[in-house]
């Protein structure tokens, strides 16, 4: 499948990886907006959350829960910080593989988009 999350999951792309395990995978964005910017991803191929199924909840969940692990490993929680899912075209999701991102060490925007 040509889709690039697909392929860190693979191995065939290197990515700065920060966590894993059997259901996602979590690595430093190769363009970040912040001084910290991790995206997280099931490594299941979920095109976007418009293609969410129900039974998908648990892993949306895990997704969730490990932003929050990681901000505190980031040293990010205390002051704040932003989870994000672009969702299609006009939400501005440009790789068509699920993912959160976790962006965070600087006061962001207060504009939500
Ligand atoms: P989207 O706009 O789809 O929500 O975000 C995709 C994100 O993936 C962007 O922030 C982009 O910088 C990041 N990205 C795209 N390709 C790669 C890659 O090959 N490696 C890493 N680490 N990040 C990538
Ligand atoms: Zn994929």
């Amino acid at each position: 499948m040509d889709c690039i999350f697909c392929k860190i999951v693979a191995g065939e792309i290197p990515s700065d990886t920060v966590y894993q395990d059997e259901e996602i995978i979590a690595f430093r964005d190769i363009n970040p907006q912040a001084p910290v910017h991790i995206v997280i991803i099931p490594r299941k191929h979920i095109p976007s959350l418009d293609q969410l199924k129900e039974s998908d909840s648990a892993l949306v969940g895990r997704l969730v829960t490990l932003a929050n692990r990681l901000a505190k490993e980031e040293g990010i929680a205390d002051k704040g910080y932003r989870v994000v899912i672009n969702c299609g075209k006009e939400g501005g999701q440009l790789v068509p593989h699920l993912h959160l991102h976790l962006v965070g060490g600087r006061r962001l925007s207060d504009q939500v988009g």
